[in-house]
């Protein structure tokens, strides 16, 4: 017969008895100075301890112990042959099944933001519903409109004329928006939903129409891919397993905050912007157009920001794309022949106030 020590609290004292335990094969005996008093053991809750801590073991009548010694208390409890199973138990007090535990946690941890979350990110951005996708794009130009954005220069008939020939040449139709880009400069950019948002600056600097057909199309394919979307909901996801795993809650707010950030600082794979230039490049091909307007229009993008490399938010933003130089020649080498890209433009009439 074991005896093992326990503190024992019973429903008729507040008092701390200290006692010795038993079992056999059915009952738990509790001895205190020549008395004994035994309980089935079905009527009793053993409960898992945590690290160092005392077994808890729930009586009837709200009485409990405390054994300190809860490894010999398992032991006993096998050896009778009672059912719970104390799993998490053992593993928090063998140290190598503890390690390898911890490791295999972290295994799936990393397997699931690695494969998990662009799974789950991809799945929820396709099947957003549209009224939500409205509501954030809303959300993300009123911001951008706030802190970045100034109204565009540009006459509505200077923006009826772009929207008509690239709907009329590509057969789509995007929520077009041009606005005055102010410390972005030359830009584009596609948002959640089906809203791409064109600069002046990037207007002027273009020159071609055809070459803002290029960027409109590379945009456009973002919409398709719902890559906007597919950012946003994975970061937000990692914010939330962060606040999970260490409760970073302020991590998780600043995330949602700053959507517009998410998609100004452009941190998005690389991934995304080849299979982006991939989708203007033969969408180019099939109108039979050449697709040196899109590695064209790389070029103008490259020289117009290295003259603007002063400006910190523009040096991120080349920074964290891929390079432009490997772009343009992916493009080269994958139509070495092609024709130069046809010059197409418009009377671009503008607002006396444009500086
Ligand atoms: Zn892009």
């Amino acid at each position: 017969m074991t005896l093992i020590e326990a503190k024992y609290y019973n429903s008729v004292d507040s008092k701390t008895h200290l006692v010795q335990i038993h079992f056999d094969q059915d009952k738990l005996y509790i001895l205190e100075n020549e008395k004994t008093k035994s309980v089935s053991i079905n009527h009793c809750k053993f409960e898992t301890p945590i690290a160092s801590n005392p077994m808890i073991v729930e009586l009837p009548n709200n009485e409990r112990l405390e054994v300190k010694n809860s490894t010999l208390l398992v032991e006993e409890l096998k050896r009778i042959g009672h059912k719970k199973s104390f799993a998490s138990y053992h593993i928090e007090t063998n140290t190598k099944l503890f390690a390898v535990s911890v490791l295999v946690t972290i295994s799936l941890l990393v397997v699931f933001i690695k494969f998990g979350i662009p799974k789950m990110s991809g799945t929820i951005a396709m099947h957003a519903p549209s009224s939500w996708t409205e509501k954030l794009d809303d959300h993300i130009l009123s911001d951008l409109d706030k802190h970045v954005f100034s109204e565009s220069k540009l006459s509505d008939e200077t923006q009826n004329q772009i929207r008509h020939y690239f709907f009329k040449q590509s057969n789509t139709e995007a929520n077009l928006l041009f606005r005055k880009g102010n410390q972005l400069k030359a830009n584009a950019f596609a948002l959640s939903n089906n809203t791409i948002v064109i600069t002046d600056e990037l207007v002027h600097s273009a020159k071609n129409l055809n070459h803002l057909l290029a960027i409109y199309l590379h945009e456009y394919g973002h919409l398709q891919q719902k890559y906007v979307l597919k950012t946003i909901v994975s970061s937000s996801s990692l914010a939330l397993l962060s606040l999970m795993l260490v409760g970073d809650l302020p991590g998780l707010s600043e995330s949602l905050a700053n959507l517009n950030f998410v998609l100004l600082s452009r941190s998005y794979s690389r991934g995304y912007e080849t299979s982006a230039d991939d989708y203007s490049v033969n969408f180019l091909n099939a109108l039979d157009k050449s697709t040196r307007c899109m590695s064209e229009a790389l070029l103008v993008f490259k020289s117009v920001h290295k003259e603007t490399s002063e400006n910190n938010m523009i040096i991120e933003y080349l920074a964290t794309h891929p390079n432009i130089d490997l772009r343009i020649a992916k493009i080269v080498k994958s139509y070495p022949l092609d024709k130069s890209c046809q010059v197409a433009t418009l009377p671009m009439t503008e607002d006396s106030t444009s500086n």
